[in-house]
């Protein structure tokens, strides 16, 4: 792939350090690829928590998790704990799970217990936490690798990082490999006739940087696509409100409890990261509902661990998409190709995918009009998946005590998300609606389940009394198939 042609990828946050890295391991030898970017501009230096699929982006490159995670000051994720999302008293919080093979037999007990609540005969608890694995070791403080040996089921698993260091090992990683850096404000673009890129001017080099293919990882400013080639916008603002975000660094918390938490606050929801260095905190909310400064006065009072010595962050930012990540010689990855708010932390994960499916495409096509229309297709499909499950999250909530949460929860989901939520509260069935729909590639069938439970929200009444049927057995049994695979007995304790 681009044998004896030069790619340029502009910006140095993670988008850019991973796009050299992924782009570094995948093309030709004879390609040469750049990296500029701007000390004075700097980046945005947030993003502290993955999905489980980030991992295939250090085992593609052959990084170690003992490499690159202390360099990163990173732990790991077992999932992420939703809390004060309804008012139910019956939910106050749950526990989103990664699921993993191991935990095929319990999720089995979780659909089936959901859905005989659906159909209001009740047989068990239907939220998901004590079904699968990551909910006990995350309560017991315990790793995912915490797994037992022989067991020989790995657990799926994601990770938190500081950002700001994952950029700075990359690029180590990157330099070492013959990826070019330059350091320079970009203050002109230059096109060739037929409209595509050929080179960028920067303040401090007399002259152009040339390169065949570019990468824009210019984050909110799409230098680029939008200032350049102009490529249209797809905004989610109908649907997703949250347009402002302050991140507060604080002290490690100690122990290290390996989840992410999302707490929802009055004007939107805070999170709480623990790194080993510190605990990333930030609320994202929208300044339509609360001014910054309450926003971070709520944010102070909130937070568990004491303030770092350091102001709090404050940032704005778009929700939406471009209408093609791939145009003309220039692929988007990162903010400059479009944001969907940080609720389940997929930022990374889209740069991950849009390199993946470039690569794929680039070696089945490449660069011709079909690769690109595979690429395009595929990413902006890929971001509407991810924001309806986001704008999910908002409709089964219940919260009704601010204005802002009053109008989160009133949106107009897309007619896919309509459709699925119409399936749930119709009794309908779920799994061939999911399959119907082809959504479950961008969140699965359990984590459907898992999110549609975890906020308690069945419409049938529930005053129905409880079954026991042969609850008692099963959890017998169940307790037994997970102690197969954890190597920690006290974490089994709390089950169900
Ligand atoms: C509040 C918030 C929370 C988030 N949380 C998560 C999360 O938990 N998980 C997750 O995966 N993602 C998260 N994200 C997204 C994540 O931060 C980004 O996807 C990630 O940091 C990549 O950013 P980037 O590299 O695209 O942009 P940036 O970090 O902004 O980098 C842009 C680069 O372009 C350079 N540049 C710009 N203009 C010029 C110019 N004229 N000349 C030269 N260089 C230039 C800059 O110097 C910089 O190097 C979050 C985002 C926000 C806003």
């Amino acid at each position: 792939m681009f044998a004896n042609k030069t790619i340029a990828i502009i910006g140095g946050g993670t988008a850019g350090w991973m796009s050299a890295a992924w782009l570094q391991h995948h093309c030709d030898d004879t390609a040469r690829i750049l990296l500029i970017e701007s000390d004075d501009i700097g980046t945005i230096g947030v993003g502290e928590g993955t999905t489980p699929h980030l991992s295939v982006f250090f085992d593609t490159l052959g990084i170690k998790e003992q490499t690159w995670m202390p360099a990163c000051s990173a732990t790991f994720k077992n999932g992420i704990t939703f809390t004060n999302w309804t008012s139910r008293p019956t939910a106050p919080s749950y526990f989103h799970p990664f699921p993993s093979a191991s935990d095929r037999y319990s999720a089995g007990f979780f659909l089936q217990a959901v859905e005989a609540m659906r159909k209001n005969v009740p047989i068990g608890p239907t939220l998901p936490d004590s079904y699968f694995l990551s909910w006990h070791l995350t309560q017991a403080a315990q790793s995912p690798r915490r797994i037992k040996t022989g067991a020989n089921i790995p657990l799926s698993y994601a990770y938190h990082f500081d950002a700001g260091l994952l950029a700075r090992f990359l690029r180590e990683w990157c330099e070492q490999r013959g990826v070019i850096r330059y350091q320079g404000r970009i203050t002109r673009v230059g096109q060739h006739e037929n409209g595509q890129i050929s080179a960028v001017y920067t303040n401090n080099i007399d002259s152009p940087i040339n390169a065949d293919f570019f990468i824009d990882c210019s984050g909110f400013r799409s230098l680029l696509a939008q200032q350049t080639l102009n490529t249209p916008f797809v905004s989610y603002a109908d649907s997703l409100l949250n347009n402002a975000a302050i991140a507060l660094p604080c002290e490690a918390l100690s122990p290290l409890s390996p989840h992410t938490v999302s707490c929802a606050m009055p004007s939107g929801w805070r999170w709480q990261i623990p790194l080993q260095h510190r605990t990333g905190n930030g609320y994202v909310y929208s300044d339509s509902y609360i001014s910054a400064e309450e926003a971070e006065q709520q944010l102070v009072q909130a937070v568990a661990s004491k303030p770092l010595n350091q102001s709090p962050t404050h940032l704005t930012f778009r929700v939406g998409r471009l209408e093609k990540t791939w145009s003309e010689n220039c692929l988007s990855v990162g903010l400059s190709q479009g944001f969907i708010e940080p609720l389940e932390a997929t930022g990374l994960h889209l740069v991950l995918c849009t390199l993946s499916e470039f690569t794929a495409a680039m070696a089945r096509c490449n660069e011709s009009q079909q690769a690109m229309n595979t690429v395009n297709e595929s990413i902006s499909a890929r971001f509407d998946g991810i924001k309806d499950y986001i704008v999910a999250h908002y409709l089964m909530s219940d919260r009704n005590d601010s204005e802002y949460w009053r109008a989160a929860r009133s949106v107009t989901p897309s007619d896919t998300l309509q459709a699925l939520l119409d399936c749930w509260h119709n009794g309908g069935n779920l799994i061939t609606k999911i399959d119907k729909l082809g959504i479950s590639q961008y969140y699965s069938v359990i984590s459907w389940y898992c999110l549609l439970a975890g906020y308690d929200a069945f419409t049938q009444n529930k005053t129905h009394p409880r079954a026991p049927l042969q609850w008692q057995q099963l959890q017998e049994k169940l307790k037994s198939w997970q102690a197969h695979f954890l190597d920690h007995e006290e974490a089994l304790n709390q089950f169900l």
